[in-house]
C-alpha cells in the first residue's frame, strides 16, 4: 500500500512545488482544495469538482458530527463513499468552526463544550474525540485539534491559547496513534507575533508531524499583516513535509502565499462567491448582476475552457443570476473552480521552469488591466 509521502521536485526563490502521495491517489502541489462543508461542493458533482483540476476536497468535522453524524457515515461506509469523492480528502478539527459558529461555548483544558447552532443541542470535542471523529469519517489528511483566539487580541492572551493549542497537538498526535497512509498535520499558532510563532512550531517538530499547518491567519489581519507573518514562518517548519496554509484565500492572496513557500490552500471564496454572482478571472473580480452584461454575448473569461465559458454568455449568466436560476450558482461556482485550479497548474508550471517571478509579474499586469471594456 502506498505511504503517505511528500515529494519536492522544485523550488523558486522560496516557492515549492511536489507531489503529496496518498493511498488515494496523487496531490500535486502548491494545491488548492475546494471546500465541501457538508459533504458536497456546493452545486457542484463530486466528477465536476475533479474535472477543475482538483485533486482533494476538504470537509468540515464541526458540520458533519452535527449533521449528519460521523457515526452514521462510518456505519454507510465513510466519507468517501458516502459523498461519492473517492480521491483524498482532508478535514479539519472543528476547532475553528467551534469557536466561530457554535454558541454557549465552555472552554477548559480538557476540550471545548457547545451548542449546535442547528438545534441548541449540547456536544463536546476535545483532541481525542476530533481524532474519532475523523478517523470515522475516513479523512486521508487529518487536523490536529487547535485553539484559535478571536483577534484582535494581546499577546498574553495570543500566547496563552497557542500553548494549550501545543499541549493539544500532543494528546492529537497520541490519540491518533498509528495510521499506515493517513497523515495527521499539526498547527502553528502564535498570530502576528515572530517569537510565539517560532515557540509553537519548534513544539510541533518536536512532536513531529507528517504535515504542518499555518493556522490563525486569514481571520481579519488583512493581507499585509499576513504576508508578514508568512515572510518567516514557512522557514520555522521542516522543509521536507507539505505546509498547509489554512483558509486562504483570495487569488493575490494564494499568489503571495505560494511565493513564500505554501504548498496547500483551502478557501470556501471561488465555491461561496459563485453563488452570489461573484466571478474571479484573469482580470479581476467580475460582478455578473451589473447591467453591463445584460446584452453582451461573449464569455466571462475568452481563455477559460471551463462549461460556463465556453458554452454560455455573460448575458445569460446576467439572466439566470437575475432569475435565480440554480444553474447559475452552478455555472458561476464551476468556473470559480477552475479559474483557481488553473491558477494552481500556472504556480506548479512557473515554479518548475524556475520562471515564478515573470508568472506573478504577468498575473499582477492582468488583474490590473481589468475587465474587458463593456460593448
Ligand atoms: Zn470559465
Amino acid at each position: 500500500m502506498t505511504q503517505f509521502s511528500f515529494t519536492l521536485s522544485a523550488t523558486d526563490g522560496a516557492a515549492r512545488t511536489g507531489v503529496i502521495h496518498t493511498p488515494r491517489g496523487e496531490i500535486r502541489t502548491p494545491a488548492f482544495m475546494p471546500v465541501g462543508t457538508a459533504a458536497t461542493v456546493k452545486a457542484m458533482l463530486p466528477e465536476s469538482v475533479r474535472a477543475t483540476g482538483a485533486d482533494i476536497l476538504l470537509g468540515n468535522t464541526y458540520h458533519l458530527m452535527l449533521r449528519p453524524t460521523a457515526e452514521r457515515i462510518a456505519r454507510l461506509g465513510g466519507l468517501h463513499k458516502f459523498m461519492n469523492w473517492e480521491r483524498p480528502i482532508l478535514t479539519d478539527s472543528g476547532g475553528f468552526q467551534v469557536m466561530s459558529l457554535a454558541s454557549v461555548r465552555k472552554l477548559t483544558e480538557e476540550g471545548v463544550t457547545f451548542s449546535s447552532h442547528i438545534d441548541g443541542s449540547k456536544h463536546h470535542l476535545s483532541p481525542e474525540r476530533s481524532m474519532e471523529i475523523q478517523k470515522l469519517l475516513g479523512s486521508d489528511i487529518v487536523m490536529a485539534f487547535d485553539e484559535c483566539p478571536a483577534l484582535p487580541a494581546d499577546d498574553a492572551t495570543v500566547a496563552k491559547s497557542m500553548r494549550l493549542s501545543m499541549r493539544w497537538a500532543q494528546r492529537s498526535r497520541d490519540a491518533f496513534g498509528d495510521r499506515p497512509g493517513h497523515a495527521l498535520f499539526g498547527i502553528m499558532q502564535g498570530g502576528v507575533t515572530r517569537d510565539l510563532r517560532e515557540e509553537s512550531a519548534t513544539k510541533l517538530k518536536e512532536i513531529g508531524f507528517d504535515g504542518y499547518a499555518i493556522g490563525g491567519l486569514a481571520v481579519g489581519e488583512g493581507q499585509e499583516a499576513m504576508f508578514s507573518v508568512l515572510d518567516y514562518a514557512p522557514g520555522f517548519l521542516p522543509a521536507d513535509k507539505p505546509r498547509y496554509l489554512m483558509g486562504v484565500g483570495k487569488p493575490d492572496d494564494i499568489v503571495g502565499a505560494v511565493a513564500r513557500g505554501i504548498d496547500m490552500m483551502d478557501c470556501v471564496l471561488p465555491s461561496r462567491s459563485g453563488r452570489t454572482g461573484q466571478a474571479w478571472t484573469r482580470r479581476g473580480q467580475i460582478n455578473i448582476k451589473n447591467a453591463r452584461h445584460m446584452d453582451d454575448p461573449r464569455p466571462l473569461d475568452e481563455a477559460c475552457s471551463c462549461p460556463a465559458c465556453r458554452n454560455y454568455s455573460r448575458a445569460y449568466l446576467h439572466h439566470v443570476f437575475k432569475a435565480q436560476e440554480m444553474i447559475s450558482g452552478m455555472l458561476l461556482t464551476w468556473h470559480n473552480l477552475h479559474y483557481y485550479q488553473d491558477l494552481m497548474a500556472g504556480l506548479r508550471a512557473a515554479i518548475a521552469a524556475g520562471q515564478l517571478s515573470a508568472f506573478v509579474a504577468d498575473f499582477h499586469a492582468q488583474r490590473a488591466a481589468g475587465d474587458i471594456d463593456p460593448l
